[in-house]
């Protein structure tokens, strides 16, 4: 018996330039880590059927499933800036798609499946740590609100992974409303193929925007997507870390869970990926490095926008669009995280004397938001004094809301997935205990809940469990 899902696969039908034909290469001994039954339950998928020995086989990579054509997909992408022709899935394989209940195509995709003709030096495969790093927070993104890849499951393949030491190998079942990325047009861009360009727009503006007329229409619907995006990341503390274009969605869901990381004291130039040693994608730096990659993206479709003079002239207006979307989605989450449901003049210089005093003094940065609605804000501070001012203007505006505590308690989580709390579960995971993934994982589903129980997963890292820095994910 073979796992069976609904597939019906849209990208395996474009040409062949666009991905090649791989199958996932069998591993030792699957063994399943976790079935995400709620995202089962929504895809129109039975949680039973994926913790079946067939499916853990599947999921490893020992099967293919009915009705899969797994492929690597093409793409290319600017890392840091540097530009490299060619990437592609080098350790990940699409399975097909399926349509959930509810029409929407998703994507199912192997990621440590084995090498493909685009793993270049790498082995094709992912340990345990960034395959559980991945499932937490991409699933905490999701609860958050925010638009992002899935984890449908995560299985381990009983072979090691050598990395700096042999590690326990494991492969992620991802979902997404596609992987085309920034750097899959960028491929056929540079490779002059206007005619792959053409097709791939096409597939993109009915897969995921179904309103576009035109290949700028698509380029307007990609930076607004992008803008909300990037200001609910601004909202969270979230620092994505890797923001190469081959790391941005063009449906606008975030991608790539490597070096990322939700900051606990807040600064506004907080970096934690290891390889990001010049700050390129530090947290402040976010939205510009958007406008980069959607200037990227836009010379891509330049080629399909016609004359070349009046299509620059109209793609660049299109991106400069980019800071005023961003801004208003920006006010619109800072307000709410403040309490504020209405639009007073001075409510940006408001949120930007917090964030100030919040960097000066050290302040963590969930916690804060969180404790503006609990009354614990204060204690946040190294000095509570400076915090005091802040306040006092606070309540003044508070005073014209009609409930600014509803408000915040919808736009401020008491939990996200903090560095320790997502080492601690991955420390345990390499041992074979998944005890701590699991618990995290229910904590995390319910982001805006008190939860008393759950206490302290509230709390910031103590002195000696603070993490300072994060790594890729290979
Ligand atoms: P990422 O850092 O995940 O954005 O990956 C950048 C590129 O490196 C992509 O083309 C990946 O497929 C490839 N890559 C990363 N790790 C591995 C690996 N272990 N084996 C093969 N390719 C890899
Ligand atoms: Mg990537």
């Amino acid at each position: 018996m073979t796992l069976t899902l609904p597939f019906d696969n849209s990208y395996a039908r474009l040409p062949d330039r666009f991905y090649a034909r791989q199958s996932a290469v069998p591993v030792r001994d699957p063994g399943l880590i976790a079935v995400n039954a709620g995202l089962a339950r929504a895809l129109g998928l039975d949680p039973e059927a994926l913790t079946t020995p067939e499916a853990v086989t599947s999921f490893a990579g020992n099967a293919t499933p009915d009705g899969a054509e797994p492929l690597a997909q093409a793409y290319a992408g600017h890392q840091f800036g540097g530009w490299s022709p060619q990437l592609g899935d080098g350790r990940a394989l699409l399975l097909g798609e399926i349509l959930a209940p509810d029409g929407r195509r998703f994507d199912i995709q192997l990621k440590g499946s084995g090498p493909t003709p685009f793993s270049r030096r790498g082995d094709g495969r992912a340990w345990i740590g960034p395959v559980i790093r991945e499932y937490i927070v991409s699933e905490a993104m999701a609860a958050l609100g925010l638009p992002t890849t899935r984890a449908l499951a995560a299985v381990t393949t009983g072979e090691p992974v050598w990395r700096e030491s042999a590690l326990p190998g494991a492969v992620l079942v991802r979902v997404a409303s596609s992987h085309i990325r920034v750097g899959t047009f960028q491929y056929f861009a540079a490779r002059q193929d206007t005619e792959a360009l053409r097709l791939l727009t096409d597939h993109v503006i009915a897969r995921h925007y179904p309103d576009a007329q035109t290949p700028l229409d698509l380029l307007d619907a990609v930076t607004a997507a992008q803008a909300h995006l990037i200001a609910g990341w601004m909202s969270f503390g979230f620092i994505h870390g890797v923001m190469n274009t081959d790391n941005m969605t063009i449906s606008g869901e975030t991608i790539d869970y490597g070096p990322c990381a939700f900051m606990d004291e807040y600064h506004p130039q907080k970096v934690f990926s290891s390889i990001d040693q010049y700050g390129r994608y530090a947290y402040g730096n976010q939205p510009r490095i958007a406008v980069w990659n959607l200037a990227q993206f836009a010379s891509c479709l330049l080629p399909l926008m016609g004359e070349e003079e009046p299509a620059i002239e109209a793609a660049t207006a299109a991106i400069n669009r980019f800071p005023d979307l961003y801004e208003a989605e920006w006010l619109h989450s800072f307000r709410a995280k403040i309490g504020l449901s209405t639009e007073e003049d001075g409510d940006a210089a408001l949120i930007e004397a917090l964030l100030a005093s919040m960097a000066e003094g050290g302040a963590d940065f969930t916690r804060t938001f969180r404790g503006l609605s609990d009354g614990t804000a204060a204690t946040e501070f190294a000095d509570p004094e400076a915090f005091e001012s802040w306040f006092n203007d606070w309540r003044a505006r508070t005073a014209r809301e009609a409930d600014p505590k509803a408000t915040m308690r919808a736009a401020n989580p008491a939990f996200i997935p903090r560095n320790h709390r997502v080492e601690e579960a991955i420390r345990a995971a390499v041992t074979g205990d998944y005890a701590p993934f699991h618990r995290l994982n229910s904590i995390l589903a319910r982001p805006y809940d008190d939860q008393p129980d759950a206490i302290e997963y509230r709390a910031a890292p103590a002195d000696d469990e603070i993490v300072t820095r994060t790594f890729c994910g290979t």
